[in-house]
This record gives C-alpha cells, structure tokens and sequence, in this order.
C-alpha cells in the first residue's frame, strides 16, 4: 500500500535483480455506446473527494508536473462532453434518418430556447446543425469520414483515466509517463513491473495500474529514469492527460536522443502533454460561438469536424443547466458526475 516513505538511495537495486515482468495487463478497451460516452470500465471510483488537497514530500517534488487549471476549475472545462454530432443527438454512426429525426426533436424539446433560456440558444443551433448535416445525403458521407478521422486521431474527452487504479481510495498523487520524451529504456517496467508496461505501437513505456507496486519500488523506477519522463501528477488531471497524450506525436527515439544531445533543437511545445492538455481546456473556454462555427446560414450543412467544433459542442452543452443535460443526456451527464468524484 502506498505511503509517503521517504526513498533512501541506499534501496536501488539494479531492475535485472529483480523478478522477471509479468506483462502488460492492458487497460480497459474502449468501446463506443449508443451516442454516449465510450463504455469503459471504470477503475474503482475513488472515495475522496478529486479537490483534496495534494501532499507532497521532497522527494515527490522532484518529479512532479501539473496541467494549469485555473480555467477548468472556474468552469467545469475538464468535464467529459459530448464532442461531435452523433454524441450530441445520442445517436450510433449507422442511426437511420427515422432515429436522427427522433432523436433531433426530443432533444429540441429540452433544448430550445424557449424551454431551457437564452443559454441554450447555442445548443439549440448546434443541434439544428447536426439534423440538418446528418440528414443530407451528401453532407452527412462528407461529416462521416470527417467524424471516423477525428474518432481516431483524438476521440471524446470521457473524463475516465485509462490506467487502472489500485491506489489507496484517498491518495491524490497519480504516475503519469510523458512518452514523447521517453525513449524506451524499459528501466521502468524492469523495476516496477506491476504498474508499467512497454506499449507496442511506439515502445514507450507507459503506466497500466496506478500503484501497482510499492511507493519504494515506484520511487526508484522514477529515480532510474534516465529521461526523467516520469511523473506524479495530481490524480484529478490523469484522465486529461491520458486523453491528450493519445494525440501526441512520438518522434523516433534516436531524434529524442538527438535534441536531449542538443543537435536538433527543443521538441515543438505544442507536442508536450502538459501544454496540450491546457490548450485543450483554453479552447473550450474560448470555443467560437454556435453560430461562428456554423455559419449563419440553418440551412447550412456541415462536413468539416474537428477540435474547433468539438469544443465549442462541449461549451455550449456545458452552458446548459445541469438538470437539463441529465433528462436529455444521461450517460454523459453521468459520466461527468464519475469524473468529478
Ligand atoms: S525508464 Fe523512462 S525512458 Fe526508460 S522506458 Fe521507462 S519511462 Fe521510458
């Protein structure tokens, strides 16, 4: 069980004395639900409270990094949120026109102005958007291919980590693995077997069960990082994190020693996690309006998806009342609800 032991350097041990890996475990798959947020199945859901406050010793300092949130914790930006037209009308990618159209007027009936207040008009033409885009033949294959790109380049934000939790109900520190700086030493997952793993589409190491060994033994995994690409990070902004890393790009490792050699100048830093995870929640807060990113034809249909448009779906449906986006949007409403415990 974790605790808050001081790492005495005395306690390295070299990671081949230690007991062979028992593998990966892999996180839970993603699997997409009825216009819902993906199903996955959530680590045990912490007791405390995600706003307690964080304690750090000296030795946790060292490797520490947070996201800056001062916007999400006004607004509630970091909430999971429907992200495209599909999940915005709860709907699959192969619904019919009967379900569009169904879905489209019962979510027009909590949704419209003259119902839910001035501050569901952006939702309200966003949801106009989406029935008049997914109803158009030749929009709607145009919006498809478009939605099935951005799916796999970035996905929904559904504000669930995708490591698995075995920490103690009310620790608040969490380990996350930069892996555009990590160059695939395996020193990590030879010290600490239990909570890292090599994933095999890039051979970066990466964490599958938080806590899943000792503080100890997770210090000197830390400690032995050569690139020190591991951190803790406020458990809070895991899932963040663990969403925006998906959309970073890992350069080839002999271009990472490279810039570490100073012959290749710094990685881009709009490739760092920590920055993208602030730019993703800079732009919900700043999403363009519903009749910006529409245009100000109704009639017009949209083919284009991307973060833009994903983000200002969540701005808007975020600026409806709770209560309203519970009786039209359960599961995200829900999933929001998770995020936050
Ligand atoms: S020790 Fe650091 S560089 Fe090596 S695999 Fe682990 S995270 Fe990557």
């Amino acid at each position: 069980m974790a605790s808050q032991r001081a790492f005495s350097p005395a306690a390295v041990r070299h990671p081949c004395l230690r007991s062979l890996p028992r593998g990966p475990v892999p996180a839970p798959a993603l699997a997409p639900s009825r216009g819902g947020p993906p199903d996955r199945s959530p680590s045990p859901a912490p007791a405390a409270s995600a706003d307690a406050a964080l304690v750090l010793v000296e030795e946790d300092q060292r490797h520490y990094r947070e996201v800056n949130d001062r916007s999400a914790s006004r607004a509630g930006l970091d909430s999971p949120c429907p992200a495209d037209f599909y999940e915005l009308l709860g709907i699959d990618l192969d619904a019919d026109n009967d379900a569009i159209r169904s879905a489209y007027r019962s979510l027009q009936r909590i949704a419209h102005p003259d119902v839910a207040g001035d501050a569901a008009t952006g939702l309200s033409i966003l949801l106009n958007h989406a029935y008049k885009t997914l109803t158009n033949e030749g929009a709607r294959a145009a919006y498809d291919a478009a939605v099935r790109a951005f799916r796999e380049r970035v996905g929904s934000f559904t504000g669930m980590p995708v490591s698995a939790w075995l920490g103690p109900p009310g620790e608040q520190r969490a380990l996350f693995v930069d892996e555009t700086t990590c160059i695939g030493c395996r020193n990590c997952t030879c010290t600490a077997p239990n909570t890292f793993f090599m994933e095999d589409d890039y051979g970066r190491a990466r964490v599958s069960h938080q806590w899943g060994d000792d503080e100890e033994v997770l210090r000197e995994a830390m400690d032995m990082c050569p690139v020190n690409c591991i951190h803790f990070v406020r458990r809070k902004q895991l899932a963040l994190l663990e969403f925006v890393m998906k959309g970073c790009k890992r350069e080839d490792i002999a271009i990472v020693a490279r810039r570490r050699s100073g012959n290749m100048g710094i990685a881009p830093a709009s490739n760092d996690p920590f920055t993208r995870a602030e730019v993703f929640l800079r732009r919900r807060e700043r999403a363009k309006s519903a009749e910006e990113m529409t245009g100000e034809d109704p009639g017009r249909a949209r083919s284009e998806q991307d973060e833009e448009l994903s983000a200002t779906i969540a701005s808007a449906w975020l600026a409806v009342d709770p209560e309203l986006r519970a009786k039209g949007w359960p599961s995200w409403e829900q999933a929001a609800a998770e995020a936050k415990t």
